[in-house]
């Protein structure tokens, strides 16, 4: 079987994505009988030569530089992944989309007209994507999901229901109903496992929406539980918040 040429790019974002990667590494002897890494900066100096069978996309587009680089990837590779909520919605740098440009270039520059930067959005904006892997980051097993599924030519295995459902698997009580605590988890993406209720903590949502999701009749709950509008602005900013779902909450 000929093996998956593979490239990883990093757009605007932590590069936690790419981190989560690298933690397989106890699978990584047997993942690169499956890959050639044909380009990625952070393990490698080798330059990108040649298209691609899969182009793993971390972090948003904020420069007219991306711009034109998620055009030459989408072009030049067969399938394109979105790695992670900057890849998908803008994720925590789309914050920045809510205040003037300028204003925010100059909190954290000391020369801002050398800045060049446009909007923080997800890749979906320009280009066709083919896998979405949600998550801050996407839990390196659905990471390994999709090379698997990549190599053995079928569609990734992805959960499609909402990080409650994962919750109540675990035979979690629910901080929302039971405690009215501020949980995100009816709106988001399984794929964590449920790892913050699960330890008592509320999930603020870094899984990103899923598709149709109900946010005003959410945003009333929060409401109703005593969040002022403020802090259910922040709620819905935090992670998503330029996504269509999320916006109208969020601004
Ligand atoms: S999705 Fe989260 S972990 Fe990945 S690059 Fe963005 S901020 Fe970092
Ligand atoms: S604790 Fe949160 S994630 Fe768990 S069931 Fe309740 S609302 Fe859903
Ligand atoms: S529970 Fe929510 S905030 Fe915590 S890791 Fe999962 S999706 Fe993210």
């Amino acid at each position: 079987m000929a093996k998956l040429r593979c490239g990883f790019f990093k757009f605007t974002g932590c590069a936690g994505c790419q981190m989560e990667i690298l933690r397989l590494e106890e699978e990584f002897p047997r993942l690169l009988e499956l890959i050639d890494i044909a380009y990625w900066p952070m393990v490698t100096t080798r330059g990108w030569e040649g298209d691609l069978d899969v182009a793993f996309v971390e972090g948003s587009v904020s420069t007219p530089r991306e711009l034109r680089e998620i055009k030459e990837i989408r072009e030049r590779s067969k399938v394109v992944v979105a790695l992670g909520e900057c890849a998908l919605t803008g994720c925590i740098p789309s914050i920045r989309n809510f205040m003037l440009q300028r204003e925010a270039e100059k909190r954290v520059y000391d020369h801002p007209l050398w800045i060049e930067s446009i909007a923080v959005r997800g890749l979906d904006v320009y280009i066709e994507v083919d896998i979405h892997l949600p998550g801050c980051p996407p839990h390196r097993n659905t990471i390994l999901e999709v090379i698997k599924g990549a190599a053995l030519g079928r569609d990734p295995y992805l959960r499609r229901h909402s990080v409650c459902i994962e919750c109540k698997l675990k035979d979690n009580g629910c901080l929302l109903t039971d405690e009215g605590r501020p949980c995100m988890g009816p709106l988001i993406n399984a794929g964590c496992g449920a790892i913050c209720p699960s330890l008592n903590r509320v999930c603020e949502g870094c899984y990103g929406p899923m598709s149709a999701t109900n946010a005003s009749s959410h945003a009333q709950i929060l409401k109703e539980i005593g969040l002022s509008e403020a802090d259910i602005r922040r709620k819905f900013r935090k992670y998503a918040g330029w996504t269509p779902d999320f916006r109208r909450e969020a601004e």
